[in-house]
């Protein structure tokens, strides 16, 4: 679904918007200051942005997360899937 933005020309502010037809209205309410004199502007978001800008874009605590859930895995217990394995001498009597 592509998110279309608009630039207030009364406030230079700008207004994002969801849009789930096939054509963007012309322009729509400024979020800022409500003004109908708006028009749509390419989104550099939805379409020129490259996937390594959006990774770097992620929140920093998702990382922390994803660490923290590796860290707290069994599978990641090195000692613990020493312990588990055959050694290799059971292994080849
Ligand atoms: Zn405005």
């Amino acid at each position: 679904m592509p998110i279309y933005e608009y630039r207030c020309q009364d406030c230079r502010e700008k207004t994002a918007k969801l849009w789930r037809g096939f054509d963007a209205p012309k322009s729509i309410p400024c979020a800022a200051c409500s003004s109908e004199n708006t028009s749509r502007i390419i989104s550099s978001v939805a379409f020129h942005k490259s996937l390594g800008s959006q990774l770097q874009d992620l929140d920093p605590r998702y990382d922390r997360m994803v660490d923290n859930a590796a860290a707290n895995s069994a599978r990641s217990d090195e000692n613990q899937f020493l312990r588990r394995s055959t050694p290799l001498s059971d292994a080849e009597a």
